[in-house]
């Protein structure tokens, strides 16, 4: 019966695959610095929440964010990525069940994280966290080279050196970051946002995550661009100040963001049943209350991602629980093929990731959410 299961189901999945390339055409990329797959898979982690050092008031952050059952737990923290994601999209990299994503850069810092999530290759050459334009092409750019999408590309950062990262300079792509002002045009509700960013007492290199949302949105709302990444940066921020309280609750806010995005696509007309999110991270962090605030060569655990997808060709997988190794610079071409673009630069491109047939089709079956569900069904009788 497998064996004549197997043909019948590849080829559903194969339609599907093909099928996807046509109504795909727009796409999100989101990242969540330095947000580690611990808090992803197993919410707020039990060896720091009730530690008064990390946590400035344990009692309510319990309340929040704490409970004994992992599956409770996760969903506390992150209710859109627990609720809407894993059961219409695909989580990859719980390394508890051996399902991996890793960055192979040797240095676990963010210029050289998000080099390889937007160019899908790994420089060799040490990037420091510095102004410094970037020679790789990446994927916004090449996107923004093809007829259907230029000028129909942007990206918004909290943190003030994605122009660099992606040489905003050479690729001419619309990159606002850090407190940069945004055009105030009539119609938008930029006027009022600028005049907020002027108000911020104390400017860091790190914008607050929410203006950088509600900057995008307003320029998502209006402009309607068919590739957009949206780049938050306040979960290392607190982190580096060993404030896990603080910490947990971007990173709850930042689920919120992302379920209002969704809701809003799902219910425009351009975007509904024709887009894809991908979210991600530019890299871990350490595993104990006493290295968590860190990350890098030296610091294990720094290396260790993870990533989620969601949309309308992508089927619906769930926390993936399979033993896999995914690769944070296979994104780029992740994206290009969703898109179904093959994405060359001046440089090697790592291949784009491929599903999990098996896992899927288990999901499929136990799990049916989709219309596929009497046809599986009829098969496995
Ligand atoms: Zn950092």
């Amino acid at each position: 019966m497998k064996n004549l299961l197997i043909p019948i189901l590849s080829f559903l999945f194969f339609s599907a695959a093909a099928q996807k390339t046509l109504e795909k055409q727009n796409i999100f990329i989101i990242t969540i610095d330095g947000f580690r797959w611990q808090e992803v898979f197993k919410g707020a982690d039990s060896a720091f929440i009730h530690n008064p050092d990390l946590v400035m008031d344990t009692s309510l952050i319990a309340r929040q964010y704490w409970d004994e059952n992992q599956e409770v737990r996760r969903q506390k923290l992150m209710p859109f990525l627990w609720s809407v994601i894993a059961k219409q999209g695909q989580l990859y990299g719980n390394r508890d069940l051996n399902n991996k994503v890793n960055m192979t850069n040797l240095y676990k810092i963010s210029y050289p994280g998000y080099n390889e999530i937007l160019t899908g290759h790994t420089n060799l050459k040490f990037n420091p966290n510095l102004p410094v334009q970037n020679k790789s092409t990446n994927i916004l750019e090449f996107l923004n080279s093809q007829e259907d999408y230029k000028g129909k590309v942007a990206a918004f950062s909290s943190w003030n050196i994605f122009p660099f990262i992606l040489n905003e300079k050479r690729s001419n792509l619309p990159v606002n970051s850090g407190y940069e002002m945004l055009d105030e045009t009539e119609d938008s509700n930029n006027v009022i946002i600028n005049k907020v960013q002027q108000s911020v007492v104390k400017q860091t290199n790190t914008r607050y995550d929410m203006l950088t949302y509600a900057s995008a949105r307003e320029y998502i709302e209006h402009n309607h661009p068919k590739a957009t990444f949206i780049g938050f940066g306040e979960t290392d921020e607190y982190a580096h100040r060993d404030k896990y309280d603080l910490y947990l609750q971007k990173a709850n806010q930042i689920d919120r963001f992302m379920a209002d995005l969704w809701y809003y696509v799902q219910t425009d007309p351009f975007y509904k049943g024709k887009t894809t999110l991908i979210i991600t991270t530019d890299h871990g962090r350490g595993k104990k209350a006493s290295t968590w605030h860190k990350h890098g060569f030296f610091t294990k655990g720094s290396g260790d991602t993870w990533l989620a997808l969601l949309g309308q060709g992508i089927l619906p997988g769930g926390e993936i629980k399979s033993e896999q190794q995914v690769y944070t610079k296979q994104i780029a071409q992740t994206v290009a093929s969703i898109l179904d673009f093959k994405f060359k630069a001046n440089h090697s491109v790592s291949e784009a990731m491929s599903l999990p047939l098996n896992v899927v089709i288990e999901k499929l079956i136990n799990n049916p959410v989709s219309d596929k569900q009497p046809l599986l069904i009829s098969i496995q009788k």
